[in-house]
């Protein structure tokens, strides 16, 4: 059985005492589903765990009639239990009741989810395996990255679900630390590097994020081998705002093909203009796809993931135009779909 080491830890009440508790040592732990593993396996160093699950201003999950702000607190069982979030903003809704399982998603918080590590088949491994088979960069700064040898920087993967959802709903979040208070775009929280993914600063933590009224159609798309409970192989959020059938303005998040959400400009401007019809989606497909540099970091191939992410994509955009893809959904939910 892994253990925990031995390790201080907090509960505070507040956000104040959670700010004031930080230290080079210590992190913040919020359901946990990510980090105490990750400590079991020795991955982490740690020397206390500070609890946010006592801190009463990461709880709030309010609508208004500029949107939802929703505390980092906020277990996704209450995103995936809330019909009114459903109705207003269908991809964030999809992406939260996708991730891993019921009985993760009971303690699993939306914070966490959007500050959860990156994935990597070398990374993800018992201290025991690390000695017998090697360490990785990301563990061992001084060790060359396991998947691409010659490459300079970490090539693990984002595994959050909700954040490309949040991106193409235009959500902000809002940093707080003893330095003050910043609110930033969504996308700006993540970097395109394995090790250092996030931008938060030490001893910050992510209190909201502020999702502004739909001004559009969402969906989110997620392919993954087991329904039951499974990180994304890759997963495709979209918005589109129509007007009189033609597409004024369009998002396209992609998640699980590059160490950051990614987010296809040019992708999205082939949409603007159109009025959404088969050869407009399949085009846009293909341009995010090429966005996407999926290293072999965990399983399938990255050419299976090129190959597929068009796919994701497609059926999102076909669910925002309204098509049936009830079942598609079921079907990809099942199996490996390889076209
Ligand atoms: C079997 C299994 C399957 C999984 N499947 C999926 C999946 O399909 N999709 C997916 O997205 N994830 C998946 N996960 C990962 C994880 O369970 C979820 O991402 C979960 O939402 C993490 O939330 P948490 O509250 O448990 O985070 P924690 O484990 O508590 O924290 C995760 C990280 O975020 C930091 N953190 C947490 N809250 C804050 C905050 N407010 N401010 C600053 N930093 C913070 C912590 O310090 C830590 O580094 C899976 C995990 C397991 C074990």
């Amino acid at each position: 059985m892994m253990r925990l080491p031995v390790l201080q830890h907090h509960r505070p009440t507040s956000l104040e005492q959670a700010l004031t508790l930080a230290n080079d040592g210590a992190r913040f732990v919020a359901g946990g589903t990510d980090l105490l593993p990750k400590l079991k396996r020795r991955q982490y160093d740690a020397s206390a765990l500070i609890s946010l699950g006592g801190v009463r201003e990461l709880s709030v999950f309010e609508q208004d009639a500029g949107g939802w702000t929703i505390g980092a607190g906020v277990r996704l069982v209450e995103l995936a239990r809330s019909e009114a979030l459903r109705a207003s903003h269908p991809a964030l809704w999809q992406a939260a009741i996708q991730v891993a399982s019921p009985v993760i998603r009971s303690t699993a918080t939306l914070g966490g989810n959007l500050c959860v590590d990156t994935r990597c088949f070398w990374w993800d491994q018992t201290e025991p395996w690390r000695l017998a088979a090697g360490s990785c960069m990301k563990r061992d700064r001084d060790v060359v990255c396991r998947v691409a040898p010659n490459s300079p920087r970490c090539w693990a993967v984002s595994s959050t679900d909700t954040a490309p959802a949040l991106g193409v709903l235009d959500a902000t979040v809002r940093l707080v630390s003893r330095n003050g208070e910043r609110r930033i775009p969504l996308a700006e929280l993540y970097v395109d590097d394995g090790i250092d993914y996030l931008t938060l600063r030490p001893g910050e933590i992510l209190v909201d994020v502020r999702v502004p009224t739909a001004t559009g159609r969402s969906a989110f798309w997620k392919i993954r081998r087991r329904q039951s409970i499974d990180f994304a192989l890759l997963s495709a959020a979209v918005l589109i705002e129509l007007h009189d059938g033609v597409v004024t303005r369009a998002k396209i998040g992609l998640g699980a093909v590059g160490s950051c959400p990614l987010f296809p400009a040019d992708a999205e401007a082939l949409l603007v203009g159109s009025r959404l019809g088969d050869e407009d989606i399949e085009a846009a497909g293909k341009a995010a796809a090429k966005h996407s540099r999926p290293m072999e970091t965990s399983d399938m191939p990255s050419s299976w993931r090129r190959r597929v992410l068009p796919v994701a994509v497609r059926h999102a955009l076909r669910e925002v135009r309204g098509d049936d893809v009830s079942e598609a959904r079921l079907r990809y939910g099942r199996q490996v779909v390889l076209d």
